[in-house]
């Protein structure tokens, strides 16, 4: 590592950070990046397990990759191509409801029909629904802020099959209850990671958190994992750097912070003034919920059914509300299933490939989830051999990776998937911005962005960095 006083030191090399070191390197600015595991990704990463098979751990579909898109233009900015080749499938998802399967296609018409053969009575109510969300102006989903998104879904359809559709795949993709979540949440979500999803990193998500490491290694900064960040040291009440847990002291007067804020904010800052008014501050939020992660393998006939070239979500048909019950009760919860070997070659070279189900969860004790889990997992196992039964007859399981872990791998709060959870009386915080208090000090990640996911991480690391171009 290149010792000495950087111009700024990024805590954390997950999307947000990773993108905050491109732009600030790019502009030519001595940057360092500290990482706590011995990879960079954060929630967009990749391992392999048994067999050799490759897992995406977590983030199994990139969005808003569109020209003009957020992550498009992100892309572009940094010129990512030069490391990276992202391929799209012209369906991104499939949604399975009892017995009725309903394409998501690229083409937006194609969908719309989809959806109206499916539910013939609510055929101008849907072309309302797709036509709003749809649109370009963020103003219009704005004015729904305060709404949450049942309301939204009550005033628009009347068929409750309908309504359960939608708020189940924006309940998997935000972790948050359809009666919180916002309708601005709740519609930008179905705008950017419904119709504009399905798009796969060739060497997986791995490869497009390596892409960006690339590109910040190229252009002269640092990368250190392995390393935790135990303080962000202020002297004088202004940022002086940070201090690992090996005990080396590293010098910036600029620390970019992309964990989550409790850690920031109860943890790494040592003043007492700022750990209790966080500390009872955060008591009163609510985080998004968490999930658990079931990695499979499955023989390689799978591939000859093309509908697994989509995200699959296999939809509880209760035509109830889902509620904190239901999820807990796994018996009734809905999950996707990614199976990315359709899309990149490069997965697998064995007769078996990897397949991701994944569903929302609340974060329990160890001993909770070292109890419970054999139940999902089962669970999960014998929908899909029911919908699917000669593909999963010989289906394995590989791992899981309950909240507990996903909390172990990013440190995030809880284990949250989102950061907070998007409700109306969460959006908008004052204290949640770039720029703070601290005199120095800025923040990135999913932790302070209104919506979340990579898109959002990814355009809070532009924003940071844009900031600090701005404050130097
Ligand atoms: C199961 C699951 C599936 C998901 N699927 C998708 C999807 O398909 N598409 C999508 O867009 N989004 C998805 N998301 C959400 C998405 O993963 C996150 O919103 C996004 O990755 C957040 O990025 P981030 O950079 O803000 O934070 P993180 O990914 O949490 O990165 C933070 C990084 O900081 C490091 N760090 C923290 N504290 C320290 C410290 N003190 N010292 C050193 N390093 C530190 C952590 O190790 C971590 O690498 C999913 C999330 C989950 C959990």
């Amino acid at each position: 590592m290149r010792e000495g006083s950087f111009d700024v030191i990024i805590i954390g090399a997950g999307i947000s950070g990773l993108v905050t070191g491109c732009y600030l390197t790019q502009a030519g600015l001595k940057v360092l990046l500290i990482e706590q595991r011995k990879e960079v990704g954060g929630y967009c990463r990749s391992f392999v397990l048994k067999n050799n098979l490759r897992f995406d751990a977590c983030v199994h579909s990139l969005a808003s990759c569109r020209g003009g898109g957020t992550l498009g233009e992100i892309i572009n900015d940094l010129n990512l191509k030069k490391f990276l080749i992202i391929t799209e499938t012209a369906i991104p998802n499939i949604i399975i409801f009892g017995e009725k399967k309903i394409r998501f296609y690229r083409d937006l018409g194609k969908t719309i029909d989809e959806f109206i053969r499916s539910f013939p009575g609510e055929e101008a109510n849907i072309i309302s629904f797709f036509q709003f969300v749809s649109n370009s102006d963020p103003l219009l989903f704005a004015r729904l802020r305060n709404k949450t998104f049942c309301e939204f879904l009550d005033g628009l359809f009347k068929d409750k099959s309908l309504k359960r559709i939608i708020e189940r795949i924006i309940l998997i993709s935000t972790g948050v209850l359809p009666e919180d979540l916002s309708a601005f949440i709740g519609c930008s979500t179905f705008k950017e990671y419904v119709l504009d999803s399905g798009y796969y990193p060739i060497g997986g998500m791995q490869s497009f958190s390596d892409a960006l490491a690339k590109i910040v290694v190229s252009t002269g900064g640092v990368i250190k994992c392995g390393d935790k960040v135990e303080e962000i040291v202020l002297r004088e009440g202004r940022v002086a750097g940070v201090l690992l847990k090996n005990g080396v002291f590293l010098k910036s007067p600029r620390v970019v912070s992309s964990g989550d804020v409790y850690q920031t904010f109860v943890n790494l800052i040592r003043n007492c003034k700022v750990n209790k008014y966080w500390k009872s501050k955060i008591n009163c939020m609510i985080p998004s919920m968490s999930a658990i992660c079931v990695y499979l393998s499955v023989e390689r006939e799978i591939e000859k059914d093309i509908d697994f070239q989509s995200t699959l979500y296999f939809l509880n048909n209760s035509i109830s509300r889902d509620s904190e019950e239901s999820i807990q009760d796994h018996k009734r919860s809905s999950f996707l299933v990614s199976c990315p070997s359709l899309l990149d070659k490069t997965i697998s070279n064995s007769s078996r490939i990897p397949v991701l189900a994944l569903t929302n969860a609340f974060f329990k004790s160890r001993d909770f989830w070292s109890f419970n889990k054999k139940f999902f997992v089962t669970e999960i196992i014998n929908i899909l051999k029911s919908g699917y039964p000669e593909f999963f007859k010989t289906v394995s399981c590989c791992g899981v990776a309950t909240p507990q872990i996903l909390y172990n791998w990013t440190l995030n709060y809880r284990g949250a998937a989102y950061g907070w959870a998007g409700i109306p009386s969460q959006l908008g915080d004052a204290d949640l911005k770039i720029k703070n208090d601290i005199k120095g000090l800025y923040l990135s990640g999913h932790w302070i962005t209104k919506a979340h996911g990579i898109i959002s991480a990814a355009y809070s690391g532009k924003r940071a960095a844009k900031q600090i171009l701005k404050d130097c």
